[in-house]
């Protein structure tokens, strides 16, 4: 292949949107004002108008809008909450900080997200809440998470990071639990030029929590009512993001049309395609297949200079820095056999259709490669 394709080129979106960008850049320069302006109340109001949700707060990152989800939910030392076993270390990792416990649950082998038939078996008196993830863009099935959620007096929190503009039987993702977290991480379906996130809810006092949390819990001017943190989402990320915002559909119409020619060009190899339950709108955040051979074919595309990435190498309960939570490998056996299978193809909207060809192209010989080396 003479050029390659690269995984992701995050500056494609800057050129395109380059006049736009600058004007809204240049006025928070001007404005002087870097820190929860007009900026950043805009960008709430447009996205949770986006969504269709009550509100949004913007904070610093797609983490900490599950830190200070969990936080605002009272969650405590000892408290249990159910989530993914196959997913980004974000939920564990803020749980761990809180020293709250991860019960981690297997996911459904098609979906990547969480299987709700697995929940009652993770049911303890100590648990609080449940996490699902919105794994790749695709939405976990929320109908039999809330009613189990809901017969049992627990939570639901989303992790919408993959996932903004994905839909669950006509609604957006992250307006169907208690509250729903975004990412803007660049590498996102709504990617800022740097960290930030929202927290996103239809519950007036649960907004006005992360609203105190996220700025060191002021209460007015002179007093701090409770303990928070430094968690703001910044005056020029959100200027960044309302020019993105107005994009964010066009985006995932262009990603869901490449997925359209991946599938079609991948008919009849042997690889593992993604698929869209019937229940939802997949973003393909990520266009994610399965391999056999997943880490030879990877080598001979590389060879080959088509970029890919594995999401994730690792299932959760695996992490060296979550082996004390007391997990059980064995017990995850579809998101181990995801950690082996697992490739993301690119995927951006930006991406061409003749780069999609020569991905399946490179793929089509790194597949011959890799039997021939068995
Ligand atoms: C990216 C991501 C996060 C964390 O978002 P950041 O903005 O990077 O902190 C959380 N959960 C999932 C599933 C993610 O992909």
């Amino acid at each position: 292949m003479e050029k390659g394709v690269p995984f992701l080129d995050l500056s494609a979106q800057y050129h395109i949107l380059r006049d736009e960008l600058d004007a809204a850049i240049r006025e928070v320069l001007q404005s002087g004002q870097f820190i929860l302006g007009r900026q950043v109340s805009a960008m709430e109001e447009e996205f949770a108008s986006y969504l269709a949700a009550a509100h949004a707060v913007g904070v610093a990152s797609g983490t900490d809008a599950l830190l200070l989800a969990l936080v605002a939910l009272g969650t405590r030392p000892g408290d249990e909450v159910i989530t993914s076993a196959f997913s980004f270390i974000a939920v564990p990792e803020v749980l761990s900080y809180l020293g709250a416990v991860p019960v981690f649950v297997d996911i459904h082998p098609e979906t990547y997200t969480l299987d709700a038939k697995l929940l009652e078996a993770s049911l303890t008196p100590r648990t609080r809440g449940i996490v699902p993830v919105h794994l790749f863009g695709h939405p976990a099935d929320m109908d039999p998470i809330m009613a189990f959620a809901r017969r049992n007096g627990l939570w639901v929190v989303e992790d919408c990071a993959q996932a903004a503009g994905a839909t669950y039987r006509g609604r957006k993702v992250g307006t169907i639990g208690d509250v729903g977290c975004f990412s803007f991480f660049p590498t996102k379906n709504l990617g800022a030029f740097g960290d930030g996130g929202m927290v996103v809810t239809s519950n007036e006092e649960l907004a006005g929590r992360v609203r105190l949390l996220r700025n060191h819990g002021a209460t007015d001017e002179h007093q701090h009512g409770i303990i928070g943190y430094n968690s703001r989402l910044d005056e020029l990320q959100a200027a960044i993001l309302r020019v993105k915002l107005k994009r964010l559909d066009e985006w995932i119409m262009a990603r869901r049309r490449l997925a359209g020619r991946y599938a079609s060009l991948l008919e009849g190899q042997p690889v593992g395609l993604p698929i869209e339950a019937s229940y939802g709108r997949h973003a393909y955040n990520q266009y994610t297949v399965r391999l056999q051979e997943r880490d030879g074919c990877r080598q001979a595309l590389r060879a080959l200079g088509v970029a890919t990435k594995v999401y994730y190498y690792l299932a959760l309960p695996s992490q060296p820095s979550l082996g004390g939570l007391g997990c059980r490998v064995g017990d995850f056996r579809e998101s181990v056999r995801a950690a082996r299978e697992v490739l993301s193809l690119p995927i951006y909207p930006e991406m061409r259709s003749d780069q999609v060809e020569a991905v399946c192209k490179g793929l089509a010989a790194a597949l011959k490669a890799c039997s021939r080396a068995d």
